[in-house]
């Protein structure tokens, strides 16, 4: 019989499975959000609203007063064009040991993973283009099926099938 004290052990083993210090893996989400930021390599000339062509000391790429920023080109704002967010999902990437199989399931390429995280994340793993495994960086992946709530009546967590890219 499922009772909440088999709920809450089900909820305490997930929580740390996927938890900091848990089983669970670090894992970065990408998203499509271009934005201007002031570059932060020389110091913005308000005025002009351009680099002042001068190094603010603190930038990555040092370069001599008066002469082009390397980081902007002079322009003084770079553009941003990938935002990331980081968390710990559980990722199971033997398809054999897959949760909560659905019919789409069923004909899985053999290049697909599952993760399970909290309910939480679940507006991040919607929006995102791509997961990034940080432990395998070279490697990215697309949702392959919308992500699926989970969990004992609580539908605590959710679990997202990814294929590769
Ligand atoms: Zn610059």
């Amino acid at each position: 019989m499922i009772d909440t004290s088999f709920k809450n052990l089900f909820k305490n083993h997930i929580t740390a499975l996927i938890g900091e210090n848990g089983l669970g893996s670090n894992c970065t989400l990408k998203f499509n959000n271009s934005t201007t930021e002031l570059c932060n390599n020389c110091i913005y000339d308000s005025l002009s609203k351009a680099s002042s062509n001068m190094y603010n000391n603190t930038g990555p790429s040092a370069f001599a007063d008066g002469t082009m920023c390397p980081v902007c080109m002079g322009i003084g704002s770079v553009q941003n064009n990938e935002t990331t967010y980081s968390l710990n999902m559980a990722v199971i990437f033997d398809s054999k040991y897959f949760l909560n199989i659905s019919n789409r399931v069923v004909n899985l390429p053999n290049n697909t993973i599952q993760t399970i995280c909290e309910i939480k994340e679940l507006n991040y793993i919607n929006n995102c283009y791509e997961l990034i495994i940080d432990s395998v960086p070279t490697q990215s992946y697309e949702r392959y099926e919308d992500p699926n709530p989970c969990g004992l009546g609580d539908q605590n967590y959710i679990i997202t099938t990814w294929r590769k890219k």
